[in-house]
């Protein structure tokens, strides 16, 4: 089932859109919890990381690339960041349609709530 992300891949609904390719979108999260919060997503619908098969190797290889070209954008690449897959109701996930949240801009801390 699609979710509000795929709306923003089509350009139904607006979005901070900061990196894309072919295969990947990356845009702001409506809703940051640190001075940079950017969700990378694969335009591919695939709902959570148990959805994941052996032929997405190459789209789950490229959502790393991207949050890694989009850290140096950012200016984050040489003092750290965070990134965070949610999985599930008990992984806090609230939008079924995969994504990395690259977090950064301010210490994190651990354990994560
Ligand atoms: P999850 O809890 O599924 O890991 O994360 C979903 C994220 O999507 C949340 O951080 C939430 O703020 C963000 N989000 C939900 N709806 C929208 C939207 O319409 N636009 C943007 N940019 N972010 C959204």
């Amino acid at each position: 089932m699609s979710t509000i992300f795929t709306k923003i891949i089509n350009r139904e609904i607006p979005a901070d859109i900061v990196y894309e390719t072919e295969n990947v979108l990356a845009f702001r999260d409506i809703n940051p919890q640190a001075p940079t919060h950017i969700l990378i997503i694969p335009k591919i619908e695939i709902p959570t990381v148990m959805d994941l098969k052996p032929e997405h190797s190459g789209i789950v290889s490229e959502l790393f690339t991207v949050a890694n070209k989009i850290a140096v954008q950012e200016k984050i690449s040489e003092e750290g960041f965070r990134i965070v897959i949610n999985c599930g109701p008990k992984g806090g996930q609230e939008v079924y349609h995969l994504h990395l949240h690259l977090l950064g801009g301010r210490q994190m801390t651990w354990p994560a709530g």
